[in-house]
């Protein structure tokens, strides 16, 4: 059987814990994952000097397919994001968050399958700010042809692959004319070119924010830029059971780093209370993603393994962390799911 190498950045606040669990649930699956622990994120700074070292970027160059933990960012100063320079610096340019209701998982909604294409490189997320005159800052927003025209693809295409037949495209076009407008100019093109059959619609965000949370089953793909992308995560996360819940990958033309939408949450971090659910699923894409890029079906076998036991649990409701309800820390509930494979 092919082992395949696979870098695993733990990261701070729970992404130990929620890492360690998906690891072990992988393990238990027989996924043929051999991990390559390498360092990101405030740990880095005590053993590497930095936060994001060069051998954790030079691994996932080799081995072109990781899976990663939050990593905290300092909020107002202190150094620039490591999710966006790490997105950057591998050129990882569509996050891609399916979004669902699980079985047993009651939320204020029902029939969710959403899955967001969110722009990871550029847009406000450049981190260009500038103190133009005491008291005035700036900040710039950056879209480029280039960056606009394979989101869209990569969500066109996706459609196709997965017999998903619309894509809704967030913007602020009407007053942000020219990076919004080249946003939806580049859509419009890729759309026109190849893949006219997909149904398509341009939202105003506001207004796209409103009607997600009135109905958000009259969605299918969304397309948007960066800063958007990552505002509705959250707010897509919360119509079906939040942040512990949803999964994500980044994925560039050459590497895939995959990684579940939330943060650190250091206000539960070290307390074992985390839910590994959503790590887990990012664990599972990245089998799926294996099983395609490598055709290794053992990874495949192992994906379909893993989500069988997680619907099962949820859907007994026996074992359940605070996040959606129950008491369960995060070992007990990882327990649960080896048992449940
Ligand atoms: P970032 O700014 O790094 O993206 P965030 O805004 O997504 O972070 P989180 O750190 O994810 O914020 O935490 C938001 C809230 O959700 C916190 O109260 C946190 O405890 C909770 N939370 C996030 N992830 C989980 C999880 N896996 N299990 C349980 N609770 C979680």
């Amino acid at each position: 059987m092919d082992v395949i190498d696979v870098v695993l950045i733990a990261g701070d606040g729970i992404g130990p814990e929620v890492t360690a669990a998906t690891c072990e649930v992988i393990k238990a699956a027989g996924a043929p994952i051999h991990w390559l622990p390498m360092p990101a994120g405030v740990a880095a700074i005590e053993s590497h000097g930095d936060v994001l070292p060069a051998v954790t970027l030079d691994a996932l160059r080799q081995v072109k397919v990781g899976l990663k933990g939050p990593v905290g960012t300092p909020i107002g100063g202190g150094f620039r994001s490591v999710n966006v320079t790490f997105r950057k610096a591998l050129d990882l340019y569509a996050a891609v968050r399916p979004v669902r209701n699980l079985p047993g998982v009651k939320t204020r909604y029902e029939h969710v399958d959403l899955v967001i294409f969110r722009e990871n490189t550029e847009g406000l997320y450049t981190g260009i700010e500038n103190e133009v005159a005491p008291g005035v800052v700036t900040s710039m927003k950056v879209a480029t042809e280039k960056a606009c025209t394979r989101i869209a693809e990569a969500a066109f295409e996706y459609c196709v692959r997965r017999g998903r037949a619309k894509v809704s495209v967030f913007h602020k076009a009407n007053i942000m004319k020219l990076t919004d407008g080249l946003f939806l100019r580049c859509a419009r093109a890729v759309r026109e070119a190849r893949y006219p059959q997909i149904a398509y619609e341009e939202v105003i965000i506001d207004n796209a924010c409103m009607q997600l949370v009135k109905d958000p089953t009259r969605f299918d793909v969304l397309l948007m830029e960066n800063l958007y992308g990552d505002l509705v995560s959250d707010l897509c996360a919360g119509l079906v059971g939040g942040l512990g819940v949803v999964p994500g990958a980044n994925i560039g033309r050459d590497c895939a780093v995959f990684e579940a939408v939330h943060g650190s949450a250091p206000d539960i971090a070290g307390n074992g209370l985390a839910n590994p659910l959503a790590c887990l699923m990012s664990g599972v894409m990245l089998l799926n993603y294996l099983a395609e890029a490598r055709q290794n079906p053992a990874c495949k076998q192992a994906a379909d393994r893993i989500k069988a036991a997680y619907d099962k649990v949820l859907s007994d409701g026996k074992i359940r962390t605070r996040d959606l309800g129950g008491t369960a820390g995060t070992k007990e509930f990882t327990a649960g799911l080896i048992a449940a494979l």
